[in-house]
């Protein structure tokens, strides 16, 4: 399941196909959308955004007609393609929704979850009413990263479940809740309420900088020197990039001790037990 850093490097590929430009023709799947075909024809589309794992593809307002806004959320099998326009992809998925400007096309495959809304109504679609802070697609102070952490409905909870939670903190999947906890230090059984200021301002900061950097590192978590370095040794795209992650058996970079795999809300969690002490 692609992360924040993955949805947002799609949205901005979606983006730089359609944005500021006039939608020729919109294809909707679902029978209770068709109608809205033609009355979306013909308007520009003024952005694409994310929030959390959503994409959202907001058109001009037209005549008496109000903007509209197409929520989208792919779950695990939506799936985006751009091409030009006159080019059709082969897939032997279903397309459910796409955009067709003069010379570029935007389709999503397979994704259920769509709906139309008006852009002032978005807060009503249940995924986004309920969705955490998100530190990759809006402007987060760390002081409301830590107020999330001192929530008391969320504070009792073990970290290593609670990072994977969209409506803690948005944008946080499988690899990054590995790497923020080995980055901050901390062990992946510790609740919120057994955090330390200190600790509580090193968890902030390696969640923001872990899911900023693996935007722009197309999802390198390691630091750019040592990935860099790793690069320069022969290593593998899949075999540099993380810190813990995927790393199982092999020492740690920093005390090399062995790293540990084990299973945190079903999925797999890996972390180094010096680096990361349970108290
Ligand atoms: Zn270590």
């Amino acid at each position: 399941m692609p992360e924040g850093p993955e949805i947002r490097r799609m949205v901005d590929d979606i983006a730089g196909a359609i944005v500021t430009r006039d939608a020729k023709k919109v294809f909707f799947a679902f029978d209770r959308f068709k109608g809205y075909e033609s009355a979306l024809a013909g308007r520009r589309v003024t952005a694409v955004s994310a929030r959390g794992k959503a994409v959202l593809v907001f058109f001009a307002a037209r005549g008496d007609d109000g903007p509209w806004c197409v929520y989208s959320h792919n779950q695990l099998y939506g799936k985006w393609r751009i091409t030009p326009a006159d080019r059709e992809p082969e897939t032997k998925r279903q397309l459910r929704f796409a955009v067709f400007t003069r010379d570029q096309a935007a389709r999503l495959y397979s994704a259920s979850d769509i709906r139309l809304v008006r852009p002032d109504a978005l807060d009503d679609v249940p995924y986004l009413a309920h969705l955490g802070p998100d530190p990759l697609n809006e402007d987060i102070a760390a002081g409301d990263l830590i107020d999330r952490l001192n929530d008391t409905r969320l504070a009792g909870r073990a970290l290593g479940g609670l990072l994977l939670d969209q409506r803690f903190i948005a944008g946080i999947g499988n690899y990054l809740r590995s790497e923020i906890l080995f980055e901050a230090g901390i062990a992946p059984k510790t609740r919120p309420k057994n955090l330390d200021d200190d600790a509580k301002q090193r968890l902030v900061e390696a969640i923001v900088r872990l899911i900023r950097r693996a935007y722009e590192t197309k999802g390198i978590t390691n630091p750019p020197d040592r990935a860099q370095r790793l690069k320069d040794e022969g290593l593998s795209f899949g075999k540099r990039r993380h810190m813990v992650f995927g790393r199982a058996g092999r020492s740690c970079y920093d005390c090399n001790s062995e790293i540990i795999k084990t299973t945190v809300a079903s999925r797999r969690l890996y972390y180094c037990p010096r680096c990361q002490p349970t108290d």
